[in-house]
This record gives structure tokens, sequence and C-alpha cells, in this order.
């Protein structure tokens, strides 16, 4: 195994790297950074998880502290696209780290923000320019980007992008790149759309690919809960309450869902938040942020605004409703066990959700562990209200008083009316 020292990276990258506490890179940092440093091409298969934005940043960084140059304004040398925010933040936070020590400008751009700030930052050029696609298009259309001094290019999460319907704007970005450049593109999957995009971008790239899912997932202790789909609430307060949860990473299947599992939690006292695509940049970074800081022990998400949020100490992943898409499975559980961690992944599945658990165990080759030992197992629907169940007490299975009968004691209440 190699250590940093022998990568010949920068010395105040390999300060940093000490500091941070990195020991020896990931396999994607030793396979990918001896390439980059030699100017090559990179189609790496790999997902957030592995270190893969280290692997692509100290090259980066490295390039630049040795080679300075000055930047005009509007002006970028390196453009990372990545297609949510979070991940946006979270490379513009790991760059800093990374380059403590030396001169380096960095920005990033994108949207649910205002676009003054972002056109400021522009103004002087930047070293490093991590953006999302649609904001990047607006500000590039006005002239605030430019890219004739570009030398690198990060395409990363190609195949999220390719998902969350970025395909179109990420090629009109593509088309504005000078084509004398360094190109990298990372992606988890490799559909046909990536593949052609990949054959396209890259000059005889250098093929790297981790496979992260089977050594987290073996860390990780899995278990499925079979549960009524109207005992779920109930099921999830008793887990969030009861168990050694510390942090829980809550998956729901809707932005709606999301909600609505905030509000069943909060009225038993819990705290948490939601972290969805409808929710504003400035809750997303809020809610991320007491998550990280331990000020909130629930973040409910959907599988896009979970995708890419670093948080090394998530010791729960809990699916309240299992993925439409197998591979989902994996990236949601992988959110726990993270920097050599371990981790519990508990996975509600009520009838309607067989399909999709005979999909997931085929995708991950295992039958999920049952646990039917927990005390919603084969309790049938559910007709009373959340609040009946108050906490400490145990879950009442009595059906809600039917509403013929409510109506009549409610009519006998009434003054009788005077005829
Ligand atoms: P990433 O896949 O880039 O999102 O990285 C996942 C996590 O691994 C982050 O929390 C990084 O700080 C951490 N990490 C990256 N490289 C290393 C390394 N060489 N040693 C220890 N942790 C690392």
């Amino acid at each position: 195994m190699i250590d940093f020292k022998s990568l010949n990276l920068y010395p105040t990258i390999l300060n940093a790297l000490e500091n941070k506490g990195y020991k020896k890179p990931t396999p994607i940092q030793e396979q990918c950074i001896p390439h980059l440093l030699k100017g090559k091409d990179i189609l790496g298969i790999a997902q957030t998880g592995t270190g893969k934005t280290a692997a692509f940043s100290l090259p980066i960084i490295n390039r630049i502290a040795n080679h300075k140059i000055k930047i005009k304004p509007a002006r970028v040398r390196v453009l990372i696209l990545t297609p949510t925010r979070e991940l946006a933040s979270q490379i513009e936070d790991n760059i800093k780290t990374y380059s403590q020590g030396l001169k380096i400008f960095t920005a990033v751009i994108f949207g649910g923000v205002g676009h003054r700030q972002q056109i400021v930052n522009m103004g002087r050029g930047v070293d490093i320019l991590i953006a999302t696609p649609g904001r990047l298009l607006d500000l590039m259309d006005d002239g605030h980007v430019l890219f004739e001094q570009l030398e690198v290019f990060v395409l990363d999460e190609a195949d999220r992008m390719l998902d969350m319907g970025f395909f179109h704007d990420v090629n009109r970005i593509i088309e504005k790149l000078p084509k004398m450049r360094q190109t990298l593109l990372f992606s988890a999957t490799m559909p046909n759309d990536i593949s052609s995009l990949a054959s396209k971008l890259l000059k005889d790239p250098v093929r790297v690919e981790v496979t992260p899912e089977s050594t987290t997932v073996e860390r990780i202790e899995q278990s499925l809960l079979f549960v009524d789909k109207t005992n779920k609430p109930l099921l999830l307060e008793h887990i969030v309450k009861t168990k050694e949860v510390k942090s829980a990473l809550v998956f729901t299947k809707t932005k709606h869902g999301a909600n609505k599992v905030v509000k069943i939690l909060e009225k038993s006292g819990i705290q948490c938040a939601a972290i969805h695509g409808n929710k504003s940049q400035g809750a997303r970074e809020k809610a991320l942020a007491d998550f990280k800081s331990g000020h909130i022990k629930v973040l409910v998400a959907t599988d896009i605004a979970a995708r890419g949020i670093d948080v090394n100490d998530v010791t729960h992943v809990i699916n309240y409703n299992l993925p439409d898409d197998p591979k989902s499975y994996v990236h949601r559980i992988g959110r726990t066990a993270r920097a050599g961690k371990n981790g519990i992944a508990l996975s509600f599945c009520d009838e309607t959700e067989r399909g999709l658990l005979k999909d997931i165990e085929k995708q991950i080759k295992t039958t999920i562990p049952r646990d039917n030992d927990h005390p919603l197992f084969g309790v049938p629907a559910r007709v009373v209200p959340v609040q009946a169940n108050r906490p400490g007490k145990p879950m009442s299975r009595r059906p809600a008083p039917n509403k013929s009968k409510k109506k009549k004691s409610f009519r006998t209440n009434r003054p009788a009316k005077k005829s």
C-alpha cells in the first residue's frame, strides 16, 4: 500500500492531509492520482463515500500550486460540474481543507440563492469553480463565466445528472469548453448514455473502477421489518425513541412523505428536519448543519437530496419506504458505516412493497435478515390517530371509535333545540 508522500504531492497539501487525519490514500485515490498528475483523462466508476472528491481535487490543487498563472476576470482554470447544491458545497469545503496554506481561489455557483454574490465572486476570475448546471448556464449566458483559460473539466456523478434531467444542460456547457483540456468523468453506474458521452468527451482515458458497495455493506447490520403501511409512523417513533439511535437518516419516497414523517416525529418530541428539492437552499443547509452538529437527531430525506450527503456519524439509516430503484438501496444504506465506522440499516416493508424487496434482494444477491420481533409485526391496519399513543405506554391496537357513534354522542351533548 502506498502513502500520500509517494504520490509526489506538494508539501503543503501533504500537511493539509495530515491535519485532516488521512493516513493513506483510498483505492480510488491510489489509482487516479498518479495518472491525473501526468495529465491523463480519467473515467472513474465510483460513488460518493469512496474518497473520489480527494481523488480528483488533490491533483488539481497540485497543478495550481505548481504553476500559478494570472486569471482574467470571469475566467476559470478548473470547472467541476456536479448535480446538487449540497454536493457542490461539500466539494468546495473539501478543496478548501486540502488547499489550506495555498492561495487558491474557489467559487460555487448553484440555484436557489441570489445571483448577485455569485456574479461578484466570479468578477476577478477563480482557480476552481464548482457549479450545478442550470445556474451555471444562466451566468454563462450573461457573460459572467468564461472558459478561455480552462485547463481541467470534471463531470461528477454523471449518472445522477442524467437521472435529474440535466443532460441537455450539461451538453450545452461542454460545447463551450476549449477542446484542449484534461477531462475527468465520474459516475457510479455506466448506462449507455454515459458510455457514449464518455467516448465523446475523453481522450484515451484511464478507466478506474472501485466497488465500495461490498466493503461498505459488510459493515452494515441490515434488517427488514414487515409492517402495515398505516403502522409505519408508530414503528419509526418506537425505533427512534427506544433504540440506540444517535443520528438517523430516514428515507421516504416523496417530498410530501418526508414532510409528513417530520410532522409525526415532531409531535412526539423528536427533533428532526426534512431535506428535499422543495426546500429553500437556506432550509436545506440549516437542516444539514443541524444534523451534522447533532442538534437534530433525525434527518428525513428523499433519494436525490440525500445523494452525496457526507455525514460521518450516521448511526442508522431507516428506509421508511423501500426505493423504486434497487440500486438506491445500496446508496442509501451506504450513508451509514462511513469512514470505517459500523452502521445499522432498517428497512420497513409493507404489503405493497414486496415486489421492490424482491428486486433489492436480487440486486444485492442476499436476503436481508428479517426482524419479526418488533412490536408492530403482524399488527393489522391502524385506525387510531398517532396522538392516542402516549410515550411510554404500550401501543394501542384498539380500533378507533366508529364515526357514527362519535356523531351520536356529539349530538347528545348539544342543548336540545327549542321547537
Ligand atoms: P467522498 O467519496 O469524496 O465523498 O469521501 C468520503 C469520505 O471519506 C469523506 O468524509 C472524506 O473526508 C473521507 N476521506 C477521503 N479520503 C480519505 C482518506 N484518504 N483517508 C480517510 N478518509 C478519507
